[in-house]
């Protein structure tokens, strides 16, 4: 993991994409409600990218001047073979960073694997220390188990973990506090992310779920000092510190706060469909270049630079006219 390649993705507006963010399965062992319908049906084995084809895009993005990856789904770690794949992206010359997005659930048993594949560092899901809640919104999901994979995870030193936490009105809003107390407690990050529509979500309506950053900050504020950090990034979060402990505050704002003009990323699906801008459409298959009979890297490249002239200057979401993006979370990687 050293060398960088020289930046040659560069779109219309002059943002540098240096960050690729690769969803390796659309399954998940959860059902969160705004992710996912409760009857999910999943993409045949023949459409989705084999551990060959996502390692083949990953090296040629790297080679394009990525410098980093980030590994999620669905649950990246139910995919056979993910650890095996993650450990060969882990050392590509070029790329500075392999992180990865997991609902926590196989923590437990892979987190040392994960430390030796070169996994810089974990973003995990959690939106509620109740267990109860914890059914309710990942309907399947069972919080001892991640909580027991955050330790495990912490056990082998990764640097900031993070914890990630959709909030919902009247489902975990009243929450936001304890769940930054816990990330105090542990020594790590939390983000607030508002919830995207994505996809249509039987039973959940969106529009009446939403709970705004603003809302969620004034809440914390009641309880925790925040002082805006001044370290820049070109994450579409808003960081802030809380003083005397390690843990920084992440908003993440799609609604109330655009976040596309430092936008640094592209999205692969499962499908090999490059996304360009996760509120928009605009996509390039890949896989049909890397099945084509007159495959050729070159191709590849070109088109992936190619692809640079159609990303979107920003996103357009709307909570009240939705489904504004009929894919769910889960086919995009987020
Ligand atoms: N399964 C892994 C997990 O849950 O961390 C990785 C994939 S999941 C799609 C990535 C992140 O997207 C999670 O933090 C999840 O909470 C978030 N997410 C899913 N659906 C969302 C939505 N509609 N709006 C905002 N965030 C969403
Ligand atoms: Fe699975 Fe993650 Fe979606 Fe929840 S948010 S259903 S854990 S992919």
């Amino acid at each position: 993991m050293t060398n960088s390649s020289p930046a040659k993705l560069i779109d219309r507006f002059g943002r540098t994409v240096d960050y690729l963010r690769i969803s390796i399965t659309d399954r998940c062992d959860f059902r969160c409600v705004y992710c996912m319908a409760e009857d999910m049906t999943f993409l045949p084995r023949n459409q989705i990218l084999s551990l060959e084809e996502i390692y083949t895009l990953a090296q040629t993005f790297v080679e394009l001047g990525v410098k980093k990856i980030r590994i999620t789904g669905g649950e990246p770690l139910i995919r056979k073979g993910a650890l095996e794949l993650l450990h060969q992206i882990g050392v590509l010359n070029g790329l500075h960073e392999l992180v990865l997005t997991t609902n926590g659930s196989q923590l437990v048993t892979a987190a040392p694997t994960l430390k030796a594949a070169n996994v810089k560092r974990l973003n995990i899901s959690l939106d509620t220390l109740n267990a109860n809640k914890f059914k309710e919104l990942t309907r399947t999901g069972d919080l001892k188990n991640v909580l027991n994979g955050i330790q495990a995870a912490k056990k082998e030193g990764f640097e900031r973990i993070k914890l990630n936490a959709v909030i919902l009105k009247n489902r975990n809003h009243t929450e936001v506090c304890d769940l930054v107390q816990f990330a105090i407690d542990n020594e790590i990050d939390i983000s607030f992310i508002e919830e995207m529509p994505l996809g249509i979500v039987e039973k959940h309506n969106r529009a009446e779920a939403y709970y705004s950053s603003d809302e969620i900050r004034r809440d914390l504020e009641q309880r925790f000092t925040l002082i805006q950090s001044t370290e820049k990034t070109n994450a579409p979060s808003d960081y802030s510190d809380i003083p005397n402990t390690q843990t920084r505050v992440g908003f993440i704002s799609p609604h109330s706060h655009n976040f596309c003009s430092t936008c640094n990323r592209v999205r692969l699906t499962v499908e090999g469909r490059l996304l360009l801008c996760l509120g928009n459409e605009h996509s390039i298959d890949l896989k049909t270049i890397l099945r084509a009979p007159d495959f050729s890297s070159e191709k590849l490249k070109q088109a992936i630079i190619n692809s640079m002239e159609i990303k979107p200057e920003k996103h357009e979401f709307n909570v009240k006219e939705q489904p504004v993006i009929f894919r769910y979370m889960n086919m995009t990687g987020g």
